[in-house]
């Protein structure tokens, strides 16, 4: 899937229709893991009960955001792709 560098689209912000940059958003940081996250981690070592079988649902697709930035106001917004599932690579600037 193929994204131009520049969008033309809504700024909540301006409240109007601007010229948006186009980029991959950065992963942030990562927290501290929740308790659900350690249990399932340990699940799926197979310290505790069985999640085996769950390992066999394939997704379909990805959920591939995209970072719009105002050029107006350098405000920024996430944008998901393809409603909400791509099954291919986002490529920006083409
Ligand atoms: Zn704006």
């Amino acid at each position: 899937m193929k994204v131009p560098k520049e969008i033309k689209t809504y700024c909540p912000a301006c409240k109007k229709h601007t010229v948006h940059k186009v980029s991959n958003p950065k992963k942030g940081k990562a927290r501290g893991l929740a308790w659900g996250t350690l249990r399932h981690e340990r699940r799926t070592k197979g310290y505790v009960g069985k999640v085996k079988g769950q390992a066999n649902v394939r997704k379909q697709g990805k959920r591939q955001k995209l970072t719009l930035e105002c050029t107006v106001c350098k405000k920024k917004q996430d944008r998901l792709l393809g409603g909400g599932r791509t099954k291919k690579r986002v490529e920006i600037g083409k």
